[in-house]
Order: structure tokens, then sequence, then C-alpha cells
């Protein structure tokens, strides 16, 4: 039993249910939501918001991570607004994603960014109470950066004071998951609490099995994107034959708005299924694969528990 942040208040761990542990409400860059709100439609992204998570919920959904950063322009107003209005319980991030802003790369310390990570975790988000309740950190296939370590040391110790997980985006060609585990086991972080994001950029199952040999999740949550979903949920089928199904992670990584482009379509016309893809195609897929309705309930609700538990 563990207290997880949801934007609407603490809930125990056991309230999850099947969760998408990496997607997006709405996205743009630093500053744009305050600064340049011409740029957006705060209505319109609150209100497909709460359209797509209803949709979701009606399929089985009832737990969404928003991995969305300061620097993909994390809004908190159109986040209350989608979480006062949807069933589904919302958790989001505090970290920073690739776009780090330089004066913190030159002029912080590791300790002093851990501080402003767990003020987001233990007080409140832009001057309100709503806490989050993961860590979001991102290294690109050039490797991790001076500026990508400082954030990546800062999430540590912001996890390790906090209990909270880390959630990473990397590059799953250029193996960056393995550099990143190295960070944190530098740190004395927790694995069974780190989840390696858009591990099904690849089909080098030795890869993927090193990051949960490690006891991290595998994040194959990019499902959403261009890839073919059926070649990757063939590879999810052999992660759980050969006995990953306790460390394999379903989502889409879909960003339900784009703010800095309001007429923008909500979703790929490749995928007309938006957040729904899993449990419209995915999930079938698997089960005609042979893969039973208890691996497939291990992957969608205990991964993300025991993810949170450290378990
Ligand atoms: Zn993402």
């Amino acid at each position: 039993m563990t207290q997880i942040n949801t934007v609407l208040g603490a809930i125990d761990s056991s309230e999850l249910g099947s969760t998408l542990l990496h997607e997006h409400l709405a996205i743009s860059s630093a500053g744009i939501p305050q600064v340049f709100p011409e740029f957006m439609d705060k209505d319109a992204a609150s209100e497909a918001g709460i359209r797509e998570l209803n949709a979701a919920y009606s399929e089985g959904i009832r737990s969404y991570v928003d991995v969305t950063t300061m620097d993909l322009g994390r809004d908190m107003a159109v986040v209350k607004a989608i979480a006062e209005q949807s069933k589904v319980h919302i958790i989001i991030a505090t970290g920073i994603w690739l776009d780090i802003p330089r004066s913190l790369v030159t002029g912080v310390t590791p300790d002093q960014l851990a501080a402003a990570f767990v003020r987001e975790i233990e007080v409140g988000i832009e001057n309100t109470d709503i806490k989050a309740g993961i860590i979001k950190v991102a290294t690109s296939e050039q490797g991790v950066t001076p500026g990508n370590e400082l954030v990546l040391r800062a999430a540590s110790r912001a996890a390790i004071q906090t209990g909270v997980p880390i959630s990473t985006h990397t590059s799953a060609k250029a193996k960056v998951g393995n550099d990143q585990i190295a960070i944190f086991e530098d740190e004395g972080v927790d694995l069974k609490k780190v989840y390696i994001g858009h591990s099904d950029g690849t089909d080098d199952l030795e890869y993927l099995r090193g990051l949960g040999d490690k006891q991290c999740v595998i994040g194959m949550d990019t499902y959403g994107s261009g890839l073919n979903w059926e070649e990757r949920t063939a590879i999810v089928a052999a992660l759980i034959e050969q006995g990953y199904e306790t460390k394999t992670a379903l989502s889409h990584d879909i960003a339900l708005s784009f703010l800095h482009v309001p007429e923008q379509e909500r979703t790929a016309p490749s995928n007309p299924d938006g957040i729904c893809l899993i449990s419209r195609k995915v999930l079938p897929r698997l089960r005609e694969l042979g893969i039973s309705d208890s691996s497939i309930e291990t992957m969608m609700v205990d991964v993300a528990k025991n993810l949170f538990e450290g378990n």
C-alpha cells in the first residue's frame, strides 16, 4: 500500500487499476501556456482530454500518467479541468524532458534541482496544491550530456527522498536506457521504481530483457506513433513468453493536444483509436497470440502498482 499523488489528491496504489503509464494531456514548450496563450486553445484542449479519457474509461482504463514536464509546456489549468471532469485518475510529473533550460544547466547543482522537484511532489506545482506523482527525465540518442546528467542525478535524489518513481524517455535504438540505469545505480535509486520509456523503439530483445533483469519496467509505450503496432505486439508477446510480464508496460505516448497548433488533429490518421488502441487492438491481438488474461492483467494493473510501491 502506497499513497500516490493524483491531480485530485492522493489515492492508494490499490486504486490504480488498469493504467496507461506514458501519455500526454497537452504539449507545447516551456512558458508558452503562460506567455503566449494565443498559440493555444485551452478550452479545446480540456474538452479533448475529457472526451478521450472518458472513452478510455469506458474501455477499462482507470489511471493515466501524464509525463508532461515544464519544458513540454505542462499547463496546470488544462490538467485541472480535465481531472475534474473525467473519471480516470490522472498522475502528473515533475522533472525535465530534453529542452533543459540553459540557465539551469550552468546555474544549479543536482541537489538544488532535486529540491525543486521535491517541492513539486510534496508542496505543489505553480502555486497550486496539485502535486506531482512521478519524476520524468529524458536522454536522447546523443546519450548523457552534461545537462542530462544534471537532470538524471537531480531526479535520482528527489526519488530517493520522496519514494516517487522515475519515468524516462530514451532512444531505444541507441540503448541509452543502460546509460540512465548506470547513473541511477550510482545514485542508489531503487531500480524497481524506474520505468525505462520508449523501449519499443527497438526489437533487440537482449537489450529489453537487460532492462527487466535490472528490475526496471520496460516501457513499450509509443503505440500511438509511426511504428507498426502488430510488430511491436509480437515483441511484447515474446517478452511475456520469456517471463517478463511483471516488467512490461503498454502505453501510447499520444498527446491529446498540441497547444502550439490548435488546429492540429488530435490523433494521427494512422491511429483513429487514439488512447484506446491498446484496449481495442493490442490486447485482443495478444490473446490471439496465446497470452492469457492473467498475464494481460499483470501488465495493465500490477506493473504500475508495483512501480509505485517498489515491489
Ligand atoms: Zn512522451
